[in-house]
C-alpha cells in the first residue's frame, strides 16, 4: 500500500460477498469503492412485493443453524428468522398417481432410495472439501457425469427417477452438467446430504423474516455513498502502482480489487495482464434455476391438511413448497424449475409460462383458485447472474480451475460463494468469502 494516504479498494459486485468485503475493509481504514452493475444490490438476494408490504424471495431463501457467519451477520444487522412452513402432508406427482403422504419421504421404493443415499453418503464422505481435485480417487469422479455416474450405479427405477429431481432441488443441475467430483463436493461443502435436504434441523430450516435482500440492503445502506449503481465493470487493468478498474462512467484506481463475482461473469471482464488461469472451467455451466411465485388471497391448502410441499417428475414445477410471508395472511406457493426443464420453461411467453405453471398447481393443489398473481423469475438468463443457485462445474473443471480459485492476481483478490469451500454456492459461502478475502488482503500490508 501507500504511506501517504489510507489505503484504497475497488469492491466489484454488491452480492453478500462484495459487501461483506467492503464493511471488512471500511472498518480497517480503506477507502472503499463498490462498483454494481445492476440498479439493485443483493445480486443472487432479491426480494419481490408479490401483495402490499409483503415481500418473497425470488433468490435465495433458506438458512440452517450451521450458518454462524451469516445467522451472525443478520444479528448485528437486526434481522430475524422466521421458520420455514413445512406443516401437513406433501402431494408427490411421480408416475401416473399423484399421492398425498406425511413428511416427505416420496412414494418411490424406500430401499432403492436408501441405496440412492448412501451411494451419495459414500461419495461425500470421501472427498476432500479445502481442494476436492486432491480427494482419492478424483481423476475417475471428476470424469465422470452425474448423469454417467446415475446410468453405471443406479439400476432400480425409483432410484433413477429420483436422483435428476434431488440433483435439482440441491443444486439445480441437470446431471448432464455436473461431475461427480462436483456433486460430492457440494454435499460435503454443504454440510452433507441430509443436512442440506433437510427442513427441521438442516439448511432449509429456516427463512429470513421480511426477505434475504434486506441483509443486503442493510450494509449498503451503511457504506452510503461508497456503493455505485448501474456501474457494469468492463476492464480491470494493473501496472506495478495501482489497479484500474474501468465501467462505462469512468476509472476507478486503488491500491488492491475486489472481484466479488460468479466465475462466468469474472471471466467476462478484460483483465491486463490476463488472467494465468481462466476463472470458469470448459465445462462450467449456468445453475439452472427458475422461481415461480403464485400469489393467493390465503394459504388455503392449509385448510386441507397440506403444507405446501410437493415433488413432481414432469414440470415445470419440480417442486414447491409455501412461502406465505409471515404475518400477511396472504398464500405463496413458490415453484421451483430446475435443470432442463428451467431451459425449456425459458423458452415459453410470459403467458405460457403462467398457462403452464397454474395449470401444473392446479392439479397439485385442486382446491386453488386462480392466482391473484404468477411472477417468474428467470435466473438462467439473467446477465448479471449467469446462473443460480451457483455455477455449475463439470468434468475437468475442478482440477483446472480449483487450486487458482482464491489466488490472488497482483492487485486483485476473488471473492464470491464459488471462491469458498464451506458451504459453496450458499449465502454462508458468500459471506465466508468476504470475510477470508479481507484477512488476505490485510496480509498484504
Ligand atoms: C433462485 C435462487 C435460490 C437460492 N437459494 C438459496 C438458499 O435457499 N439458501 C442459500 O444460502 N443460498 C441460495 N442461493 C444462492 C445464494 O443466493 C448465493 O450463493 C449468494 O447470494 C451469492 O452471493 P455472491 O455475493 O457470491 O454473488 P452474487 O449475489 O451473484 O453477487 C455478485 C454481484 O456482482 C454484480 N455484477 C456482476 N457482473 C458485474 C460487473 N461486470 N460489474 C459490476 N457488478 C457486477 C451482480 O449484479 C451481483 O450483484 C440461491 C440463489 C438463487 C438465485
Amino acid at each position: 500500500m501507500n504511506g501517504r494516504r489510507g489505503p484504497t479498494a475497488v469492491v466489484v459486485g454488491a452480492g453478500l460477498a462484495g459487501l461483506t468485503a467492503a464493511t471488512g475493509l471500511t472498518a480497517h481504514g480503506f477507502d472503499v469503492t463498490v462498483l454494481e452493475a445492476r440498479d439493485r444490490v443483493g445480486g443472487r438476494t432479491h426480494g419481490i412485493e408479490v401483495a402490499p408490504g409483503a415481500l418473497v424471495d425470488a433468490g435465495a431463501a433458506y438458512l440452517g443453524e450451521q450458518h454462524t457467519e451469516l445467522l451472525s451477520m443478520m444479528d448485528e444487522l437486526g434481522l430475524k428468522t422466521t421458520p420455514t412452513t413445512m406443516t401437513g402432508a406433501s402431494r408427490f406427482a411421480l408416475g401416473a398417481e399423484t399421492a398425498t403422504r406425511d413428511g416427505r419421504f416420496p412414494p418411490l421404493n424406500a430401499v432403492a432410495l436408501g441405496d440412492l443415499f448412501d451411494r451419495l453418503s459414500e461419495l461425500t464422505a470421501a472427498v476432500r472439501p479445502d481442494a476436492p481435485w486432491l480427494s482419492p480417487d478424483a481423476g475417475r469422479l471428476d470424469a465422470l457425469t452425474a448423469a454417467e455416474w446415475a446410468e453405471q450405479h443406479l439400476t432400480h427405477p425409483d432410484a433413477r427417477l429420483f436422483f435428476p429431481l434431488f440433483l435439482g432441488e440441491m443444486t439445480a443441475a441437470d446431471p448432464a452438467d455436473v461431475s461427480v467430483l462436483h456433486l460430492a463436493f457440494y454435499l460435503r461443502s454443504g454440510g452433507g446430504l441430509r443436512y442440506l435436504n433437510a427442513f427441521a434441523g438442516g439448511a432449509q430450516q429456516d427463512r429470513i423474516a421480511g426477505g434475504a435482500h434486506q441483509v443486503c440492503e442493510r450494509l449498503a445502506e451503511r457504506l452510503g455513498e461508497r456503493v455505485r449503481l448501474r456501474e457494469p465493470v468492463r476492464a480491470v487493468h494493473q501496472d506495478a502502482a495501482a489497479v484500474a478498474v474501468h465501467t462505462d462512467h469512468g476509472r476507478h484506481r486503488a491500491d488492491v480489487a475486489v472481484l466479488a463475482l460468479p466465475p462466468l461473469l469474472a471471466d467476462a471482464i478484460d483483465h491486463r495482464p490476463a488472467l494465468p488461469v481462466r476463472r470458469a472451467g470448459e465445462r462450467t455451466a449456468r445453475g439452472c434455476a427458475i422461481k415461480v411465485h403464485l400469489v393467493h388471497p390465503a394459504p388455503l391448502w392449509r385448510d386441507h391438511g397440506l403444507s405446501g410441499w410437493s415433488v413432481n417428475d414432469r414440470g415445470p414445477l419440480l417442486s414447491t413448497v409455501d412461502d406465505s410471508p409471515a404475518g400477511s395472511g396472504i398464500g405463496v406457493l413458490t415453484g421451483f424449475v430446475t435443470g432442463a426443464e428451467a431451459h425449456r420453461f425459458a423458452a415459453l411467453t410470459p403467458h405460457g409460462q403462467r398457462a403452464a405453471a397454474v395449470a401444473q398447481a392446479a392439479q397439485l393443489f385442486p382446491m386453488l383458485p386462480e392466482p391473484t398473481a404468477c411472477h417468474v423469475t428467470d435466473w438462467l438468463n439473467d446477465p448479471y447472474s449467469k446462473g443460480c443457485y451457483a455455477a455449475l462445474l463439470g468434468p475437468g473443471d475442478w482440477p483446472r480451475i480449483g487450486p487458482a480459485l482464491t489466488a490472488p492476481h497482483h492487485r486483485v483478490h476473488w471473492a464470491g460463494t464459488e471462491t469458498s469451500t464451506a458451504y459453496f454456492g450458499l449465502m454462508e459461502g458468500a459471506i465466508r468469502s468476504g470475510h477470508r478475502v479481507v484477512a488476505e488482503i490485510l496480509a498484504r500490508t
